[in-house]
């Protein structure tokens, strides 16, 4: 239940741009690693809840997952890992953790900003 909180805190962050620059959240897009200890589903559920009456309302998150990935000990390469398995599929070595499934950002904020009134120009020809 702890993608509430930080669902609230996504919500803030784009809601901040999009008040900066006198607009609408449209679009945000997060970047979620499997092993980031966050479920990108439940910040799906929450986010129309928490949005409700903010700039971010209506808005569209996409969530983009990110596969955790291994580095092969022996060889340097990089594999994805499977289910209870470090061997990396090109050496037979094992693979030790890396960063690659820990992401957890907002990646963009996509706004909706409504062109300021033109000065007086007359009339269009
Ligand atoms: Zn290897």
């Amino acid at each position: 239940m702890h993608e509430y909180p930080v669902t609230v805190q996504i919500v803030d962050i784009a809601s901040e741009t999009a008040r900066k620059n006198k607009g609408l959240v449209r679009r945000i897009d997060l970047v979620v690693g499997e092993d980031s200890g966050f479920i990108g589903e439940s910040i799906q559920m929450y986010f129309d809840v928490v949005a409700e009456g903010t700039l971010c309302e209506g808005a569209k998150l996409v969530i983009e997952g990110v596969k955790p990935q291994l580095r092969c000990d022996s060889c340097g390469k990089l594999f994805e890992r499977k289910r209870f398995s470090f061997q990396c599929p090109f050496c037979g070595g094992d693979g030790s953790p890396t960063e690659i499934g820990k992401e957890f950002y907002v990646k963009s904020v996509e706004l909706e900003v409504e062109d300021e009134p033109a000065a007086d120009t007359g009339p269009a020809t």
